[in-house]
């Protein structure tokens, strides 16, 4: 079988019809994004019709051990529910140690098919036409590319996949990528038509052709410092690179073709809205910027207006994006402006009926660095800007009322999310007259400094006497003479000044080495087969790496689990 595409001469109907295929195709190609979003509401819906169907059966009995559970459980529908939820766990798991996940892995080579499909089919053997196919197709996912990333309350994906910012945004970067690979054949192909046609020089000085190949660089740059290499060595780069080329690529693509620009209109749209929106959501306040002693932490407590913080309380676990006003940027900083583009994302560590409290490591990067500026000025409020409530936190299931355990593990800073889940978990509990030993927190952290800013609050005796909280202090005199100079990681564990205690603030109730996580698992597990149990982490990847090996033995043997893992980063 030889070439299929050739250069042709159309007649001028030929390119009509050509250009109404190539729009169809667009259409299709964005249309399609429909297929996903549909598939995932029937299948929510499966999922409550089998919850609401196993409700009903076992209503009169709730005890986890009773005879109507566990036939339900030999039953085929249970066996093939526990088959369901293997497979998903499977599909959640990383490809490789630090890839995406395998669902990802699978969903991105699906579409890339699809759209192939769509730049190809139709197309004849007209060469200009599968050329021109690429483009159009690619332009066509830019509206959801954009809404992927909208980081608003009213983001429409989040709404329709009940998920939240952060979770778009891994599949914001695999669409992206996928972008990226369709526009590099469109412009592959271009190039070597302009070749064989002999005609480069020709084409090169035009000012569609000019303004494509602009586009096509930039889209190289972004793809380039999206790499989680350059997002590692300077977040700034990538952020504001980002942003600004985002934003030129729509008059670009507007003018280099016509066919582009329902498309790029969309993509604007979804864009201004998403900001307008983060605008609205975001107040000032003027903060109270401590050091809390011995530790490279700082504890900012914010004031927020009373419409908006019952938001704040309704769930635990929710971020904010911080940002510093001019008024409150360091003088002698070369480059101020920078703050104009940074906002960076904190845990809400505590409510109260007026203010939240942000506890945070000082970094080597400009926000945190112009807060720790701040701490050292005891007096001082300064504004500070925080949009917010986010998180997916905020579609979290009540955990008492749906799961018979609760296992939270907390390593180092990552204590911010999982110490106010435990304790509005505790509250459920006793709410749904639950023994509060069903939940336990796991807190790892290298010294017992790390836990200052939550036993100095009201907390204090709550987790100085709570047996279901296990603290360990991992580290020793030889880990700190072995890493005297450890850089700072950025994943939830914490680096701290060297510290003589006359008394901890908090005690080892775990011991001194790091816990035993499998053991800790399996403990959990083992009080019945037919107890659902829910798992949280955040700490530093490796332990949630782990805890998601011991936890998955369970899920296999047919376990119904909530697992989440809480990321630092992304
Ligand atoms: C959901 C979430 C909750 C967090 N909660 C806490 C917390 O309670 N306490 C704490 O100490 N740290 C928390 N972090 C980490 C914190 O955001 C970074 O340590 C902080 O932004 C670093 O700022 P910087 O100015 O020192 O460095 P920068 O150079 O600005 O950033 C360093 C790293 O921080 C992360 N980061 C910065 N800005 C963003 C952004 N807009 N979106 C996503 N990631 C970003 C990136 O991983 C980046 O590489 C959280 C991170 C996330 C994603």
């Amino acid at each position: 079988m030889g070439w299929p595409y050739h250069l042709l001469d159309l007649t001028h109907e030929q390119k009509h019809e050509r250009r109404l295929l190539l729009d169809r195709y667009g259409i299709y190609a964005q249309l399609s994004a429909l297929i996903p979003i549909l598939a995932y509401q029937l299948y929510r819906l499966g999922v409550w019709v089998y919850s609401e169907r196993k409700r009903s059966k076992a209503s009169y009995s709730a005890i986890p051990s009773s005879p109507t559970l566990k036939r339900s459980r030999a039953s085929t529908a249970g066996n093939f529910a526990s088959k369901w939820r293997s497979t998903v766990w499977w599909l959640e798991g990383e490809l490789a140690t630090g890839w995406s996940s395998r669902g990802q892995f699978i969903a991105a080579g699906v579409w890339t098919s699809w759209l192939l499909f769509l730049c190809v089919q139709n197309t004849g053997e007209d060469y200009l036409h599968i050329t021109k196919r690429f483009g159009v197709v690619a332009a066509s996912q830019f509206p959801v590319h954009y809404m992927l990333s909208m980081k608003s309350q009213y983001s429409p994906l989040a709404f329709v996949f009940r998920s939240s910012h952060e979770q778009l945004n891994a599949w914001h970067r695999i669409s992206g990528r996928i972008i990226h690979f369709l526009l590099l054949c469109h412009a592959v192909w271009y190039v070597n038509y302009f070749v064989q046609a002999g005609v480069v020089k020709k084409r090169l000085s035009d000012p569609v052709v000019i303004v494509g190949i602009i586009a096509f660089l930039l889209l190289n740059i972004i793809a380039t410092t999206s790499l989680e290499l350059v997002r590692r060595w300077s977040y700034r780069v990538f952020f504001v690179l980002h942003l600004m080329i985002g934003l030129w690529m729509l008059p670009l693509l507007f003018f280099h073709a016509s066919a582009l620009r329902v498309y790029v209109i969309e993509a604007l749209v979804l864009f201004l809205f998403d900001i307008a929106c983060r605008n609205l959501d975001t107040v000032t306040g003027f903060a109270t910027v401590t050091m809390v002693p011995h530790t490279k932490l700082i504890k900012l407590k914010v004031p927020i207006p009373a419409s908006k913080i019952r938001r704040f309380q309704a769930k635990p676990g929710q971020h904010v994006y911080l940002s510093i006003p001019p008024a409150s940027r360091p003088l002698l900083s070369s480059s101020p402006w920078i703050h104009d583009f940074l906002f960076n994302p904190f845990t809400v560590a505590e409510v109260s009926p007026t203010d939240i409290t942000l506890v945070l490591r000082t970094l080597r990067g400009p926000t945190t660095k112009a807060l720790g500026g701040l701490a050292q000025l005891s007096k001082a409020t300064p504004p500070i800007k925080i949009e917010g409530p986010l998180g997916c936190s905020q579609r979290f299931p009540n955990f008492a009322a749906n799961y018979d355990r609760v296992l939270l593990v907390a390593g180092g800073v990552g204590s911010t999310f999982i110490l106010p889940i435990y304790l509005n978990t505790r509250e459920q509990m006793a709410a749904e007259g639950k023994s509060l030993d069903h939940v336990k927190l796991v807190w790892s952290m290298r010294s017992a400094a790390e836990a200052i800013w939550a036993v100095d609050s009201e907390r204090k005796h709550a987790i100085a006497e709570d047996k279901n909280i296990k603290i360990f202090l991992t580290r020793s005199q030889a880990d700190d003479q072995e890493h005297p100079d450890k850089s700072i990681p950025v994943d939830g564990s914490v680096e701290l000044d060297e510290l003589q205690w006359t008394e901890e603030p908090v005690e080892a109730t775990g011991g001194r080495d790091r816990p035993d996580l499998g053991k800790i698992v399996d403990e959990t597990f083992r009080h019945g087969n037919a107890e659902r149990v829910a798992v949280l982490v955040c700490g530093p990847k490796q332990m949630a790496r782990e805890l998601r090996g011991h936890v998955g033995k369970w899920v296999e043997k047919g376990r119904d689990v909530y697992f989440h893992n809480e990321s630092f980063g992304w």
